[in-house]
């Protein structure tokens, strides 16, 4: 009721002095009265006796009809009549209503006047309904109070908004906007706001993360507002509570203990003891992993690999954590359903933290299809703030004082279930990153006086380094080039021809059984092959402690390519390799060879076999010319001549398709050696089929750009989708498209799209007869994996294609995004 207005209202009907409310009103609300309770309790006071004497009067009807009968009687009732119109004639002039009551002469019945009393009333008792809401809060003002005049806003300049030192002209500085007449935002406060002369009470009486709950007495006591009507008693009591007794929890600050006792988390890592550590394994699990993940403002990442019994290496485990828990994921078991994640780790709100990311970016891109946007790389903050070492045992020591032996470093991540002692190894890989992460950053702060340079050349790095793209081995012809020259061995000609022929073998054998090129033949024992040219096949498998699997099982065909090397004229070569090739054919083409004269170019061709095979090594005569086209009229020893020519200029030609094979004759005629079959997979491309398969290159490349643009407009397409759901969904085909198409290399025949690729060139000129294969299972030799690896083997089976149907047909349906 301290509204002025409906103060006002209540007012003109007990004091005739309205006139002046309005001037006297600043200073005191209700004149005359110490306060509005005052006034209300004088008000009500008023009213009762009015009430009491009004029942007083005598009952119409007889009774009054009686007093009236007397003429003193009759005058006190008119002239009080009179007073009471006139009262109610200005209360209602007040409120701006119609009163035409004093006006005696115009009797307009009863009825009439009632209806204007009853009018009024109405009028004012709503006037006072909406003010009493309206110091509730509870109506929002009907009729918004607008600025009664703009005024043009006054730029109000002083020493704490100037802008700059020097210049302060007007529009550097800040401006002020003033209006008057605002309506004033209190008013829509819910709770009112506490003016009174006490102190503040804190106004919470929810406490949330809450270690030390908020005092008992308090809850009650801050609900209950100061100015509440509440029984006396109780008010008493409430006055008590808030002046004398809890004062001191009263007035508290409600977070006191919480503070006192905060440790910065920032600053601290989680013991490894007390965090919870999950193993990933499911796909519920990692679905809920990410959803965790995707709520975090930062989390550490790690990657255990196996590379030993795979061609490419493939990703074991990913270790991650939050400052709360840590996670082991089961890379092999989840490997196609990781892509789930690129959720959280491309989301550039949350800071993925790695030690030394580079192959784990590539092996995330490799394996999972997973990228990293919003990298920092801890192997990095080491090198910027020159660190003594940069290994993350040496980080977990300087900044966390804990010793890690890196003695699982090259475990076998394929194990399962994964002993204990090498989950306990993995997680610690990622548990002190991010503790370590929050130490780099305010080191390199300090490092460089607080200036951001330093951190930023960090992230810029990290950024590099997420920036990275897998790249797959190719094996090209300078391939086994740069191994030899990274090695700086020198070998002779027969030397560096065992050496390519073994790396091309390797190379290939390694990517048809999927092992590594380690595991196949590790290259120091190629070296050692290639240094000796074992004459017999013990020789080699002398060269090699232990003797890799795979030598043993193919060590006839390793015995022909040493023989075939044997068969190379003996010439030094210096360590670059390539140029001495180049000299070697020169050399080779000149004639300054030792010449067997009449053997290979002698006319009469049905001596020719019988004097090859007499021949211990192949001779050249200058008679050989490069440049020969007329292949039909060549003799078999000129043909012969021109395969050797035409392995120096690409020394891998012989492993490129061709339907033409060249078969040593010494193999040809042995019939233990197998040679004859073994070779078989050893072809030599004639000149004008390379000048096929070339242009056919030509015409897939351009057909590859066109589908990558294909690619990159679907890929736009994709983007316009909100979230990793909805792309799944959508992507869900596409996905299995590329998957049936990757497995289409793999297989025998050729996918739609490489058939398509193939079509073009076929219009000009007839294919090659077979088409390059490189991960052509199904003929790998199933039989060398006789005895323990059969069960490996299986996975070679041509019949897996059905296996592979099947399991897409069953991805197809799954790939919908999880429930949960
Ligand atoms: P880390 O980041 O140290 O956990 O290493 C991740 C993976 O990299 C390991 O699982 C290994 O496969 C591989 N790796 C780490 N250190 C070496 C090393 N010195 N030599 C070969 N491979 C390594
Ligand atoms: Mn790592
Ligand atoms: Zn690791």
């Amino acid at each position: 009721m301290d509204s002025s207005k409906s103060k006002d209202s209540t007012n003109s009907g007990l004091q005739e002095t309205n006139s002046d409310i309005n001037d006297e009103e600043k200073n005191d609300l209700c004149p005359g009265f110490k306060d509005a309770d005052a006034f209300v309790k004088y008000g009500l006071g008023a009213v009762l006796s009015a009430t009491k004497a009004s029942a007083g009067l005598p009952q119409t009807g007889d009774e009054y009809d009686f007093y009236r009968s007397f003429p003193g009687f009759q005058e006190f009732c008119e002239s009080q009549g009179d007073k009471l119109l006139h009262c109610m004639s200005q209360i209602m002039q007040h409120h701006g209503c119609r009163s035409r009551m004093r006006d005696r002469n115009k009797l307009t019945g009863l009825e009439e006047r009632f209806d204007l009393v009853v009018d009024s009333n109405d009028v004012i008792l709503e006037r006072v309904g909406i003010l009493l809401d309206e110091a509730d809060g509870v109506n929002r003002n009907q009729q918004p109070v607008m600025p009664a005049e703009f005024q043009p806003p006054k730029i109000v300049v002083s020493s704490w908004n100037r802008m700059g030192s020097s210049s302060g002209s007007r529009s550097e500085t800040f401006r002020l906007l003033q209006a008057k007449n605002i309506a004033r935002p209190q008013m829509k406060f819910k709770e009112k706001v506490d003016n009174s002369n006490t102190p503040f009470i804190p106004k919470i009486f929810i406490k949330p993360n809450a270690v030390k709950p908020l005092p008992s007495c308090k809850l009650l006591l801050t609900l209950i507002p100061e100015d509440l009507d509440v029984p006396a008693a109780l008010a008493d009591f409430i006055h008590q509570q808030r002046t004398q007794e809890h004062v001191e929890d009263m007035f508290a600050h409600p977070y006191q203990y919480e503070l006192d006792h905060l440790t910065i988390q920032e600053s601290m890592y989680k013991p490894l003891t007390e965090t919870k550590c999950s193993f990933i394994d499911t796909l519920d699990d990692l679905v809920a992993l990410n959803e965790k993940l995707c709520k975090l403002s930062e989390f550490a990442v790690d990657l255990e690999h196996h590379s030993y019994r795979s061609f490419l290496g493939l990703t074991c485990l990913i270790q991650i954590s939050s400052r709360e828990e840590d996670f082991i994921i089961d890379a092999i078991e989840l490997r196609s359903e990781l892509y789930i994640l690129n959720e959280a780790f491309t989301d550039p709100a949350i800071v993925k933290v790695f030690h030394g990311a580079d192959s784990d970016i590539e092996w995330l891109q490799r394996d999972f299809g997973l990228y990293v946007v919003n990298l920092f790389d801890t192997h990095q903050a080491s090198r910027a703030l020159n660190l003594a070492r940069h290994s993350l045992d040496q980080l977990l020591k300087h900044f966390c004082n804990v010793n890690s032996e890196k003695r699982y470093q090259l475990a076998d991540w394929r194990i399962r279930p994964l002993p204990d002692e090498m989950v306990q190894y993995a997680r610690m890989d990622t548990h002190y990153l991010l503790y370590i992460y929050d130490c780099v950053r305010v080191q390199l702060l300090d490092f460089n006086h607080g200036q951001p340079g330093l951190l930023q050349s960090v992230w810029n790095k990290s950024k590099d380094i997420s920036l990275k793209k897998y790249t797959k081995p190719i094996f090209t012809e300078e391939s086994y080039l740069e191994l030899q020259r990274k090695q700086k061995r020198s070998f002779n000609t027969q030397q560096l021809t065992a050496f390519r022929l073994l790396f091309a073998w390797r190379d290939k054998l390694a990517r048809q059984e999927d092992e590594s090129t380690g595991f196949t033949l590790p290259t120091h024992m190629m070296n050692k092959i290639s240094e000796e040219l074992p004459k017999e096949p013990q020789g080699i498998i002398a060269c090699c402690n232990p003797v890799p699997p795979l030598v043993r099982q193919q060590v006839n065909e390793l015995h022909l390519l040493v023989q075939q090397a044997r068969e190379m004229p003996l010439l030094k070569v210096r360590k670059d390799g390539c140029q001495n090739i180049l000299g070697l054919k020169q050399m080779y083409l000149f004639s300054e060879l030792p010449v067997k004269q009449g053997v290979l170019f002698a006319d009469d061709e049905p001596k020719m076999d019988v004097d090859v095979q007499k021949t211990s090594g192949l001779m050249a005569a200058a008679k050989i010319t490069q440049f020969e086209n007329d292949h039909e009229s060549l003799s078999v020893a000129q043909m012969k001549a021109r395969r050797i020519i035409e392995c120096f200029e690409n020394p891998f030609r012989m492993y490129l398709p061709s339907s033409d094979v060249h078969i040593s004759k010494n193999a040809k005629f042995d019939p233990s050696s197998k040679i004859f079959e073994i070779s078989k997979r050893w072809k030599l491309l004639s000149m004008e089929q390379q000048q096929k398969e070339l242009e056919a290159k030509k015409e897939a490349n351009k057909k590859a750009k066109e589908e990558a643009k294909e690619r990159t407009k679907k890929v736009e397409s994709l983007q316009n989708v909100a979230t990793v759901r909805q792309q799944a969904a959508v992507s869900g085909g596409k996905k299995r498209e590329r998957v049936a198409s990757e497995v289409g290399e793999s297989t025998p025949k050729p996918s739609k799209k490489q058939m398509k690729s193939a079509e073009k060139p076929q219009k000009t000129e007839p294919p090659p007869k077979d088409s390059f294969k490189p991960f052509d299972y199904s003929q790998s030799d199933l039989k060398v994996f006789a005895g323990t690896k059969s069960k490996d083997n299986t996975q070679f089976d041509p019949n897996r294609m059905l296996t592979i149907c099947l399991f897409l047909l069953y991805r197809g349906f799954r790939h919908n995004w999880p429930k949960r």
